[in-house]
């Protein structure tokens, strides 16, 4: 059974931009699941209607086959799904601990113990393999450490589906390489990671299923190792 599936998903723009045009396609549990096309294509429209940061102007999303309104972001973190945005969503004044604490608790204001929020941290980059300083400050971090962070904080809510958007857009080839050894450790730890790419190259080196996106249209959706195979 599919963990997420999009049912005919069409998304309009107030000023009338047709980002996507009934798009369906399933994700299997437990995969690299990359969604591919040029830019402006739909890839971010999709990813913000799973993260609940857009709606569908028609169609529908089903997790674990029960159709599911993901209103807000608040409701896909109740359902398991994280997002790392191109744009990171860190505050740069406060420390790495901080940073994931308030990921986890949206109450403003709410107390940080900083003992309880090193240690997080520290399980959560030992579990994952992302070492990063609990106490350097956000703003003193390289791009590459940030997105760290950021990827940090995501799965600190026990999530089940981690959303990248264009993750090495950012990044130089060897941290590139970084990542996605890191990626497949989510991945065979049991996470579904869903990977936005332009790049074909790196959907290849990555993914074991791709969709492809043109102009907001579906026009591929296929396991890679089958395309491998032909080739
Ligand atoms: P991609 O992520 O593949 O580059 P997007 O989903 O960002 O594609 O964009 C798909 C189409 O929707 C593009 O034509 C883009 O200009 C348009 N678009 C994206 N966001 C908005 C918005 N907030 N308002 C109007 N049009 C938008
Ligand atoms: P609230 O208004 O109560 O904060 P939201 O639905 O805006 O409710 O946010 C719920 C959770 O989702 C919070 O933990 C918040 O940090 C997170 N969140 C909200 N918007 C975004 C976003 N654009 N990217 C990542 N996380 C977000």
């Amino acid at each position: 059974r599919p963990l997420i599936a999009f049912a005919g998903i069409s998304k309009t723009y107030g000023n009338g931009t047709l980002a996507l045009d009934d798009v369906s396609f399933a994700i299997r549990p437990g995969v690299i699941h990359a969604v591919c096309g040029e830019n402006g294509a739909g890839k971010s429209t999709l990813m913000k209607i799973l993260f609940g940061l857009e709606q569908p102007s028609s169609g529908s999303i089903q997790l674990d086959g029960e159709a599911v309104a993901i209103a807000s972001p608040r409701v896909a973190a109740e359902r398991g799904i994280g997002m790392v945005h191109q744009h990171f969503s860190l505050v740069p004044s406060l420390s790495v601990a901080e940073n994931i604490v308030l990921g986890q608790e949206p109450r403003r204001g709410a107390f940080l113990d900083r003992v309880a929020a090193r240690r997080r941290v520290e399980e959560l980059s030992r579990r994952y393999n992302l070492a990063v300083d609990p106490d350097a400050t956000v703003r003193t971090l390289s791009v590459a450490a940030q997105q760290k962070v950021e990827i940090l904080k995501a799965l600190s809510r026990d999530v089940r589906v981690l959303i990248l958007d264009e993750p090495t857009a950012v990044l130089t080839p060897p941290e590139t390489e970084e990542l996605f050894d890191r990626l497949r450790d989510m991945r065979a730890a049991g996470l579904t990671i869903l990977f936005i790419s332009h790049k074909l190259r790196e959907v290849r080196a990555l993914a074991s299923h791709v969709t492809v996106l043109r102009a907001g249209k579906l026009v591929g959706d296929a396991p890679l190792a089958a395309i491998d195979d032909e080739a």
